[in-house]
Order: C-alpha cells, then sequence, then structure tokens
C-alpha cells in the first residue's frame, strides 16, 4: 500500500480517501541553517519525520510544503521566505482540497518554529470548518522525552540536534567540518517581558545559535526514534478520536 499521495494514481487516491479520512501535510521553510547544514534543513526533516509515520500508521503523507515564514534569517545567502498571510491561506487551501475527499483530521509536521502562528490561526479557520487540524513539532517533543540527549545549547538553531538530524535523513548534505559553536550575541534590551524584532545578523555571524560541533548520527538515530513514536502515537489518537470530541462545540 502507497503512502504517498503524489505516488498514488487516481483510484488508489479513491480508495484511500473512501475509508480514511485522515492525512499528513508536512510544511517547512528553505533558510539558512549555518555554514555547515543545507537551507532545506527544516522541510527535510518535516518531511522525512513525516514520510516514516506515514510508513508506520498508513495514514497517507502528502508532499512536503518546502516554504516558510524565514525573513528573519534574509542576510544569510538563499533564504527564501513567505509571509505568514500568504503560508495560512496555501496550507489552509491544500487542507480545504482534502476536505473534498472527506479528510477531517489532517495533522500538520511543522519543522519550523517561526511558521507556529500563522499555522495556529489557520487550524482555529478550519475547525470553523468542521476540518481538525493538529500541528505537530518535534522540538518541543524531544526536549521532554530526551532531556539527557542535547543541552539547550545544543538545541537551538541550527545547532547540534537539528544536524545530528540532517546526519540520520542525509548525511551527505551536512558537512562537519564547517560546524560551528557561536554564543549569540544578547541585546542590552532584551529582557523579562520583552519581545523585539531583531534577526539572526544581529545575534550571530556564523547564522548558527549555539553548539554544533558536538553533533552525531548516533545521537540522531535517538532522537529520530523518539519523534516518530511520538508522532506515531498522536497520528494514532486522533485517527481513533470520536469526530464529535473534534468539532467546534455548540453555543452555550
Ligand atoms: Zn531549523
Amino acid at each position: 500500500m502507497k503512502v504517498l499521495l503524489h505516488d498514488m494514481n487516481w483510484p488508489e487516491a479513491k480508495e484511500y480517501f473512501a475509508k480514511n479520512d485522515i492525512a499528513i501535510v508536512p510544511v517547512g521553510s528553505n533558510e539558512q541553517h549555518g555554514p555547515a547544514n543545507p537551507l532545506g534543513t527544516d522541510h527535510l526533516i518535516a518531511r522525512g519525520i513525516a514520510e516514516e509515520v506515514a510508513k508506520r500508521t498508513g495514514v497517507v503523507c502528502l508532499q512536503v510544503i518546502p516554504f516558510g515564514v524565514s525573513s528573519h534569517h534574509k542576510q544569510f545567502w538563499g533564504t527564501v521566505s513567505i509571509s505568514p498571510r500568504v503560508l495560512k491561506e496555501y496550507v489552509k487551501e491544500v487542507c480545504l482540497s482534502l476536505k473534498y475527499y472527506g479528510v477531517r483530521r489532517i495533522v500538520v509536521v511543522n519543522g519550523h518554529g517561526g511558521n507556529l502562528a500563522a499555522l495556529s490561526e489557520m487550524a482555529r479557520e478550519l475547525r470553523e470548518e468542521d476540518v481538525f487540524v493538529s500541528i505537530f513539532q518535534w522540538w518541543p517533543a524531544t526536549a521532554k522525552l530526551l532531556p539527557e540527549l542535547f543541552s539547550e545549547e545544543e538545541r537551538r538553531h541550527a545547532a547540534a540536534e537539528e544536524t545530528s538530524l540532517n546526519l540520520i535523513l542525509h548525511p551527505k548534505l551536512v558537512d562537519m567540518k564547517k560546524t560551528v559553536d557561536e554564543k549569540p550575541q544578547k541585546s542590552r534590551l532584551q529582557m523579562e517581558g520583552t519581545t523585539l524584532p531583531f534577526g539572526t545578523a544581529d545575534e550571530t555571524t556564523s547564522g548558527a545559535f549555539g553548539k554544533t560541533t558536538t553533533a552525531s548520527a548516533t545521537k540522531g538515530k535517538k532522537d529520530f526514534e523518539a519523534i516518530a513514536t511520538q508522532l506515531a502515537k498522536h497520528v494514532k489518537l486522533l485517527k481513533e478520536a470520536k469526530m464529535e470530541d473534534l468539532l467546534q462545540k455548540p453555543k452555550v
């Protein structure tokens, strides 16, 4: 049984959607990840996780949506960014295309934190249309599930954890010789309670935050397995959930 929608022909898609109302949609970004990691890191990892879980659960997985909200990285070459509004509408229309075939449950596997606000807003809007969208992000999951595997400075943007996942999923795209450890500059304005519009170029020269040199495929393997197990568990729970518990409540 195929699980990638783009690999199926339409009769196979018809057969799947006749029996299933759930799908997985990976979303990421194309943005700088320091000198050692590919620009595609966020969407390549989202795709890798989503496709693995599709195989484990038999839930159909779409092509990854590669572009996201990344303007805060633009000073580093090759970053491609779209606005939160465009991301929200684009992913929403993808989900509504699935609704036409009866899909009511969608797991968005988001590989880039900058997308979260737009995707959360989209999920609320789609619930108005009787489509329940959950958003899964791997890094808050691993911080809780494997607190010992990476330190806080290894869990930051383009640091050891992301690099380790790249080493598992697409090792040829990582250049370990170019990994750096860079402590980001913090503005004096940064304090409890403030949110400031600084970008990556204000804080780093390499584009990588924290410690990257400690990345390894061994750690990546452990990390990836924990992520895939967790997401597969979530997909299964969403599949089994009663639709009445997912739909909006009526007014009181
Ligand atoms: Zn990333």
